[in-house]
C-alpha cells in the first residue's frame, strides 16, 4: 500500500481520538468492508441475521462482498450498497427534526444517491426531497437509483448550487455532502493516496465555502444544514464549520453519540462548533466527517407562482389508466407533454414553482403514456411502490430474472396477452408485453446488465 501522506498524519495528531499507529494499521488491513442499507418500502429478510450498523437500524455489514450485479433484488431497489459511516445521516436527522411533519429537503450534491435514498426512506409522504447533482453525466445514475427506490416524493435536478439562491428560505433542511479531497476513502481506494496533496485540500476547502455560500440563502430561518465530507483534513471540516459560524452566522448543533459507537466529537478552533469524525480504527466504516447547524435568520420564502407547465388528465385519458395503479388521495396524475407522472398533489404545485428556477430531470414517478386507446406503462412505475396487487404479473426465477435484466428474450407465458409486471421474490423488475407468439422485453436498454454473467444463467 502507498504510504499515507506524512503531512496529513501530522495534522491529525492534534485531534482527540486520533491514534497514529492504529490508524496506519487499519489502512494496512487487506479486508474491505461491505455494508448495505435496506429499503423500508421493499422489505426483505435476507440480511436480518447479519451484523447491524450501530447508528442505522436499516444498515448491515456483509461478511464478504457478493456479486450485487447478479442479485435481482439489488436491481429491484430492495437495498442500497452504502459505506456504513455515511449512514450516520439518519441519526442527525432524527435528533433534530420531527420527521412526521411535511418538510422540504435539498440534497445538493446528490449523485449517485446514497444520502438521497436514505432521505426518501425517512421523510413523510407529504415531504419533498429535491435531489440535485450539478455534473450532467452523473445525474442519470442518481435518477436511476431514485427510480429503483420507488418513491414519488422526489424531484431530481441538474442545477448549479448558485441557482438555489433564487429560492430564498425555501428548504427546511439542506444536506451538503461536499466534493472533497477523499482521504477518508484511502483504505478502500489506496490508489487515491498518490493523488492527494495539500494544494488539493486547499482547493477543495475553497470550493466547499463557495458551494455553501451559494446554497445557504435557500435555507429557511431555523432550518437545518447538514455538512459532510469523506476527508480527514481539518481545512475541509472544522475550518469550514468555523467559516459557517463566522460568515453565515450559523449555530452549531450537537448530535448524541453513545461512546461505544467509536465516533469522535471534535470542536472547531474558533467557534467550538461540534463535528463528528469517523476513523477506521475506531468505527466499522471508512473515514467521514459530519456536522450540523441551524440558521438564525433568513429572507422570507415568497416564490411567485410559475407558468402552468403541467396538465391534469382529461376524463377520457383517466379512464384509460388501469385500476392497478394505486391512486388514493392525495396522489394525482398529471401530464407534461405526452408523459404521465404520479405525485402527491401538494408537490405538483411545488414542481411548477421549482421548474422556473431549476433543471428538472425527474419528477415523482413517471407512470407511462397513452397511445391511442392503450396505456403504455413506464419502467419507473414497475419499480415504484404505487402498484396494487391486482397488476397482471409474472414471477420469474433467478435465471429468468437475470435474462430479463440482460434484456434477452424470455420464454414465459401468461393466460392473457398484454403488459405484465415481471417480479422476482415479489418485487417489480420491469415490464414485458405478452403477444400471441412472442414476449417483448421492455427493460430500457440503458438499464440492462452489460457484464458477462453467463455463469449465473444456468
Ligand atoms: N451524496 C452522494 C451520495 O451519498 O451518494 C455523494 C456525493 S459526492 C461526495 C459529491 C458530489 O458533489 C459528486 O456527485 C460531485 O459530482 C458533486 N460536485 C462536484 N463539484 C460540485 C460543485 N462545484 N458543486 C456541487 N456539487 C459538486
Amino acid at each position: 500500500m502507498n504510504q499515507l501522506p506524512s503531512s496529513l498524519l501530522a495534522s491529525l495528531t492534534l485531534f482527540p481520538g486520533f491514534e497514529p499507529e492504529k490508524f496506519i494499521a487499519a489502512h494496512a488491513e487487506s479486508e474491505k468492508l461491505t455494508s448495505l442499507r435496506m429499503n423500508p418500502f421493499k422489505p426483505i429478510d435476507s440480511y436480518n441475521n447479519y451484523e447491524k450498523v450501530k447508528w442505522n437500524p436499516s444498515g448491515y455489514y456483509l461478511p464478504e462482498r457478493p456479486s450485487f450485479i447478479t442479485d435481482p433484488l439489488f436491481h429491484a431497489g430492495c437495498y442500497y450498497v452504502q459505506e456504513a459511516s455515511s449512514m450516520f445521516l439518519e441519526q442527525v436527522l432524527k435528533s433534530h427534526l420531527d420527521l412526521s411533519k411535511p418538510l422540504k429537503v435539498l440534497d445538493l450534491c446528490a449523485a449517485p444517491g446514497g444520502k438521497s435514498t436514505l432521505l426518501t426512506s425517512l421523510i413523510s409522504d407529504d415531504s419533498l426531497l429535491v435531489a440535485n447533482e450539478v455534473i450532467k453525466t452523473r445525474v442519470h445514475v442518481l435518477a436511476e437509483n431514485l427510480s429503483k427506490w420507488g418513491r414519488a416524493n422526489v424531484i431530481a435536478t441538474n442545477s448549479d448550487p448558485k441557482h438555489f439562491a433564487s429560492l430564498p428560505g425555501y428548504f427546511d433542511v439542506i444536506v451538503v455532502d461536499a466534493p472533497c479531497s477523499g482521504s477518508g476513502l484511502f483504505r478502500k481506494q489506496p490508489e487515491a493516496i498518490g493523488e492527494w496533496s495539500e494544494e488539493a485540500v486547499n482547493k477543495c476547502s475553497q470550493r466547499q465555502e463557495r458551494i455553501l455560500a451559494d446554497v445557504l440563502p435557500a435555507l429557511k430561518e431555523n432550518g437545518l444544514l447538514i455538512y459532510s465530507t469523506c476527508s480527514y483534513s481539518s481545512e475541509e471540516n472544522e475550518a469550514i464549520c468555523d467559516w459557517l459560524c463566522e460568515h453565515e452566522a450559523l449555530t452549531s448543533q450537537s448530535c448524541p453519540v453513545p461512546e461505544d459507537w467509536g465516533i469522535e466529537e471534535t470542536l472547531s478552533i474558533q467557534h467550538k462548533a461540534k463535528g463528528y469524525r469517523f476513523y477506521p480504527h475506531k468505527v466499522k466504516g471508512e473515514g467521514f466527517f459530519m456536522a450540523c447547524f441551524t440558521k438564525k435568520a433568513s429572507a422570507e420564502y415568497r416564490l411567485k407562482p410559475s407558468k402552468n407547465t403541467v396538465t391534469r388528465l382529461s376524463k377520457q385519458e383517466s379512464a384509460l389508466i388501469p385500476a392497478w395503479l394505486k391512486l388514493d388521495k392525495p396522489y394525482e396524475l398529471f401530464k407534461q407533454g405526452e408523459n404521465i407522472y404520479l405525485m402527491h398533489s401538494a408537490h405538483i404545485d411545488e414542481l411548477q414553482r421549482l421548474s422556473g428556477h431549476l433543471y428538472i430531470k425527474k419528477s415523482g414517478v413517471e407512470v407511462g403514456q397513452i397511445k391511442g386507446k392503450d396505456f403504455i406503462p413506464h419502467h419507473q412505475l414497475a419499480l415504484s411502490t404505487y402498484l396494487s396487487a391486482e397488476v397482471p404479473s409474472i414471477s420469474l426465477d433467478k435465471t429468468q430474472a437475470l435474462q430479463f435484466l440482460k434484456k434477452e428474450d424470455l420464454k414465459i407465458t401468461a393466460p392473457e396477452n398484454g403488459f405484465h409486471l415481471v417480479k422476482f421474490q415479489g418485487y417489480g423488475l420491469g415490464w414485458v408485453k405478452i403477444l400471441p407468439n412472442r414476449v417483448n422485453n421492455y427493460l430500457p436498454k440503458e438499464w440492462r446488465i452489460l457484464k458477462n454473467i453467463e455463469e449465473y444463467l444456468v
